[in-house]
Formats: structure tokens, C-alpha cells, sequence
């Protein structure tokens, strides 16, 4: 492998960093360096906007549909640009999640009418897979959709819904057939999240933000050309929609970012009179994490750059998601304890205050959000796949368990 970066990725790091330090609203960066999820919506389309006019609204999509015919290490530089300038990188269930299905899976008419809105961040979406019974064993689920003539007829509840309340669409899966063996009963539906019998309640997570939700669905009825591809294989499109990206479960651009926020408070904080990072047992703290990170950021490198890889495509998503996830939690719990009791200040997600008397802020900039985002972490090992079954995953794939 060559360690050198090529000269041509090094013109287009300089172009990407440009573009970022010319585009990115400082009110925005501000509230994407504090955190907290989601961040509000209003800055969503407002950065997906910026983005689309420059032509990166989705630069992993195909350029017929608008993407950017970018190389994996482009992408890669694009991502590391985007998180270092603080700009957001949100909206993941439409252009990472239900927007490569329907380019691959979709109708015509579906790419027409809902991929350009999606680039340019005029419509919002949610992902309705999990229910109170039905998480990891997601084959399990039991919300039903029954065809009436040209209407689906939707009954059921989801659950865990991010950013429900956000979204102007939700792509659901549901069971259409309970007649077969439960992964090849199921659907795919796109509904929209105004219709009439949906119910959306809020769940109030442990940070005091409101990211999820219940939804419960009444008798709503969308048409029947809103489901995607084939009944009953909504759970290959699924499949495909969780695997399509497979380095993106090591967060490895966050981790990068969230790093660099440990290191400079280590820098800032000081612990009789010496500053923390220059102390031996955080320094030996922060050395083990940034070494882990390393390590991951090369097994990411080695995906990008297409090594062949002995183990099958879900087994590598799995390996990254669980060391990726406790990465996060591992920088986060850094950041914690470099504040020190100072990480109590403006715990409270979505806190941006920098308290001032007479004219002298309380605390450094740097504190807001920090235990926001940590609480929020504790999930970084459920979501998208809980660690156990992440587990079970490689278990089965790599060692035939
Ligand atoms: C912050 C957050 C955001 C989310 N956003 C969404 C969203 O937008 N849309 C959506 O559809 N879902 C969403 N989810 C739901 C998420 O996908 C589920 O929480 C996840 O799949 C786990 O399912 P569960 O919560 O039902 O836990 P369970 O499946 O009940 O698991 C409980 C525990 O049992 C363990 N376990 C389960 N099965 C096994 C097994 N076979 N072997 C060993 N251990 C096992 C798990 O690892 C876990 O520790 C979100 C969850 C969180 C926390």
C-alpha cells in the first residue's frame, strides 16, 4: 500500500476545504460543534441547499440522478472536509438510506417525484422499520398493509421513529403477506407523514432532546404505486439499504472531529497549573484512543481502496459498526473527563447558551453539548444494530458459528 497521498487528492482536499471555509453559516457550525441530536431541522435544509447548488447534495449517488462520479477516496476526503469544518452532515434517511434504494429498486416515477426534492433538502424523511416487538429481530414485525383496490391500507405501530416529527416522508416496512416465512412477507411502503391516521408521540430521551418517537398508524392509506419495487422483497431492499455503505458504520469522520474537541480541552483545562494533556495519565488516555481510531481509520482505507477482503460485506459493516460505536463512546467519555465537573455545565441537550455576566462568559465555548452528546452516545452501540447481534453477524459470516 502506498502511504503517499496522491497529488491530485490533495488538490481536491484544497478545493473541498474552500468550499467549506467560504459556505458553512458560522451560526450553524457553532450549533453542529455543540451537538445534540438531531440538530434542527431548519439548518438541515438550509446546509442540504448550499450543498445541492454546488452540486454536492448526495456525492454518492450516480451522476444521473445528480451525484458526483466521485472515487471512494474522494468521497472519503469530502466526509474528513465536512466534519472538520463543523458543517452538518444530516438527513441520512433520504440520501443514505431510502434514496439509493429507490435509484436502484424504484419506479420511474418514483425517482422523478421524489429523488430531486431529497437533493435539495425541500423534503425531509424518517425510517419506520423498528416496533415495540420488533428491533433486532426485525423480521418479526407486525405492522400490516392490505391492498383496497388501489390503496394500501396501513395498521400498526412503530417505534423509535427518529425525527418523525421532522419528516414531510417515512419509508415503512410492513407486513403484506403472513401467509410465508416472516423476511418474505414484508414491504416496502413510502408514506406520507401528514396523512390522515397517523399519530406521532414523542420519546423523550435521556439527554432531554427529542429526537424519537412512537408513530402509530390507523387505518392510513397511500396509494399503491408508493410501494417500492416488488411486494414481499422489502426486506432485500433492506438489506440493501443497510449494507450499501459499508464504511459509514465506523463513524470514522465524527470519531476524527469528536477527538480533536478532547484535545483541545485537554489543551485549555488545566490541573494545578500544568494543562491536562501535557499530564501523564490523560496523555496515556488520549494515546490509547488515538490509536484505536488509527487503526480503524486504516481499516476503513483498506475497504475504500478495495483490497481484497476475505469476509463477506455484512460481516465487515458489523465489524466496523462495533468498534466505530465504541469508539464514539470512548472520545465522548475522553471529552467528559477532560471538563472535569465542568461537564455538568449545559448538560441539557440542545443548550446553546454561553451564559455571560457582564460581558464574561461562565464557561468556554468549548463546554455546551459536550454531556448532551455523550447521554446520546449511550445509544451509539443500539442503533443501527445492536452490538450483540453485530456479534452474531461475524459470528455466522466469518466463522460459520
Ligand atoms: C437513538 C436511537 C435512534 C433510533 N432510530 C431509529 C429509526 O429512525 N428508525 C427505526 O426503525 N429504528 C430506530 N431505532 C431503533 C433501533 O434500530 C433498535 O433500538 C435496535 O435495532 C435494537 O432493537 P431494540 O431496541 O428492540 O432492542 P432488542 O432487540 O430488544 O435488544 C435488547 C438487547 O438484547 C440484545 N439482543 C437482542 N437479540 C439478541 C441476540 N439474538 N443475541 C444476543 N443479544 C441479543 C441486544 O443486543 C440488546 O442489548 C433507534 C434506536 C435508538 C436508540
Amino acid at each position: 500500500m502506498n502511504f503517499e497521498p496522491d497529488p491530485t487528492h490533495v488538490a481536491f482536499r484544497e478545493e473541498v476545504r474552500a468550499f467549506m471555509r467560504d459556505n458553512v453559516p458560522p451560526d450553524l457550525a457553532r450549533r453542529s460543534y455543540i451537538g445534540g441530536h438531531p440538530p434542527l431541522v431548519d439548518d438541515f435544509r438550509r446546509w442540504q441547499r448550499i450543498l445541492h447548488g454546488r452540486g454536492w447534495g448526495a456525492p454518492h449517488w450516480p451522476v444521473e440522478h445528480g451525484g458526483t462520479g466521485w472515487s471512494a477516496m474522494q468521497k472519503h476526503i469530502f466526509a474528513e472536509e465536512l466534519y472538520r469544518a463543523d458543517a452538518l452532515d444530516y438527513g441520512w434517511q433520504g440520501t443514505h438510506m431510502i434514496g439509493p434504494v429507490l435509484i436502484a429498486f424504484g419506479s420511474e416515477a418514483q425517482k422523478r417525484r421524489f429523488l430531486p426534492p431529497m437533493l435539495s433538502g425541500e423534503e425531509y424523511w424518517c425510517q419506520g422499520f423498528s416496533e415495540p416487538n420488533a428491533g433486532s429481530d426485525l423480521a418479526s414485525l407486525r405492522t400490516r398493509a392490505e391492498l383496497a383496490s388501489d390503496e394500501w391500507v396501513i395498521n400498526g405501530q412503530k417505534t423509535w421513529t427518529s425525527d418523525a416529527h421532522y419528516a414531510d416522508w417515512g419509508f415503512f416496512l410492513v407486513r403484506t403477506d403472513p401467509a410465508v416465512k416472516p423476511q418474505r412477507g414484508i414491504s416496502l411502503l413510502l408514506v406520507p407523514m401528514n396523512s390522515p391516521g397517523i399519530r406521532i408521540r414523542p420519546i423523550e430521551s435521556l439527554n432531554g432532546g427529542h429526537e424519537l418517537n412512537e408513530v402509530f398508524l390507523d387505518q392510513v392509506r397511500v396509494p399503491r404505486e408508493n410501494l417500492v419495487g416488488e411486494p414481499g422483497l422489502g426486506w432485500t431492499y433492506a438489506k440493501y439499504l443497510l449494507e450499501k455503505e459499508r464504511t459509514a458504520s465506523a463513524y470514522l469522520y465524527q470519531n476524527k472531529r469528536e477527538l480533536e474537541k478532547a484535545k483541545e480541552i485537554a489543551r485549555a483545562e488545566t490541573v494545578q497549573g500544568r494543562r491536562l494533556i501535557d499530564t501523564s495519565g490523560f496523555a496515556r488516555k488520549l494515546a490509547r484512543v488515538e490509536a484505536d481510531l488509527l487503526a480503524l481509520e486504516w481499516s476503513v482505507l483498506r475497504i475504500l481502496s478495495d483490497e481484497n477482503n476475505a469476509h463477506d460485506a455484512g460481516a465487515v459493516v458489523s465489524a466496523l459498526k462495533i468498534r466505530g460505536s465504541e469508539m464514539q463512546q470512548r472520545i465522548a467519555q475522553l471529552q467528559i473527563d477532560a471538563l472535569g465537573p465542568r461537564a455538568l455545565r449545559a448538560f441539557q441537550h440542545g443548550d446553546y447558551s454561553a451564559a455571560v455576566i457582564d460581558g464574561t462568559p461562565l464557561w468556554p465555548a468549548y463546554v455546551p453539548g459536550r454531556t448532551a452528546q455523550y447521554l446520546h452516545l449511550r445509544a451509539a452501540t443500539i442503533y443501527g444494530g445492536a452490538r450483540e447481534v453485530q456479534k452474531n453477524i461475524i459470528a455466522k459470516r466469518v466463522f460459520g458459528l
